[in-house]
């Protein structure tokens, strides 16, 4: 985007879409900074249950830092947001037909707040490293997408970065090893690596898993491209190292299309 173009932004509503990444914590800043003043800036989160219990606390760290109330989005009939009450209730948990947890509790939360909070512009995390995402994005989705990291040539590092110079401690999530602070133990991987990293680091959460999705009947993890329960998984078993590509933040637009890139 030009500078002449932001320019022109005037009087508009701008939704940020926080997702507890580091990326989207910078790119609300930075939507703050550059069309705060002129313009109705809201930023929104849709809590789920899953997630890491430091997502939370840096939520309210980021707060502070973007010095505006983070707004909580939730889907009407699932005001707890849970996952798991989801996987549960629809027997589903992920696979050819995408993940409910995201469906419900992220894009059609999403989409209920905005029949009721039209908004001109939208802005996701969509970092430096992430253009083709970003324009594939407004080609399938939805135009009307301010590429406010992409313009700045903020990759995902260097959102970390900015994070850590500011003072405020990434997501626990991050420290663990996990390649982004969404659910722990989210159910688009299908990665041993990923798996195995959870049996270690949340040990509550893989048994959990294991129990639900062998109960449900799904599949969660590939070995050798062939699809086997969770609890069938060797703690031996290695993958390819975990890479923040493969499992983009679970956004409020992650929706099936990721889950198929992720189990390729
Ligand atoms: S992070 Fe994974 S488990 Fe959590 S809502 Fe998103 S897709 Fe579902």
């Amino acid at each position: 985007m030009t500078l002449e173009q932001k320019k022109e932004i005037v009087g508009q509503k701008i939704a940020v879409w926080f997702s507890c990444g580091a990326a989207s914590a910078v790119a609300a800043r930075e939507t703050i900074r550059l069309y705060g003043a002129r313009n109705s800036v809201r930023v929104l989160n849709n809590p789920v249950m899953e997630e890491g219990w430091d997502n939370r606390r840096f939520l309210a760290d980021v707060e502070e830092w973007i010095g505006r109330k983070i707004e909580t989005v939730t889907h009407p009939k699932w005001p707890m947001a849970s996952a798991a009450a989801v996987w549960e209730k629809k027997r589903y948990m992920a696979g050819v037909r995408g993940a409910p947890c995201t469906a419900l509790l992220k894009k059609e939360a999403r989409q209920k707040w905005e029949a009721e909070n039209p908004c001109d512009w939208h802005v996701l995390g969509f970092h430096a490293g992430e253009s083709r995402r970003h324009r594939n994005f407004t080609i399938t989705e939805r135009a009307n997408v301010l590429p406010v990291l992409i313009d700045a040539g903020f990759t995902k590092e260097r959102c970390a970065q900015i994070l850590v110079d500011a003072g405020i401690r990434l997501p626990e999530a991050y420290a663990l090893g996990l390649p982004n602070a969404n659910c722990i133990g989210c159910v688009k991987a299908t990665s041993p690596t990923y798996w195995n990293l959870i049996r270690q680091v949340a040990p509550d959460v893989f048994h959990a898993r294991c129990e639900q999705s062998r109960r449900i009947g799904a599949r969660l993890v590939e070995v050798r491209k062939e699809r086997i329960f969770l609890d069938e998984l060797s703690p031996d078993v290695m993958g390819g190292p975990l890479k923040a590509i493969q499992m983009p933040e679970c956004g409020i637009f992650c929706e099936e299309r990721e889950t198929a890139e992720i189990t390729q």
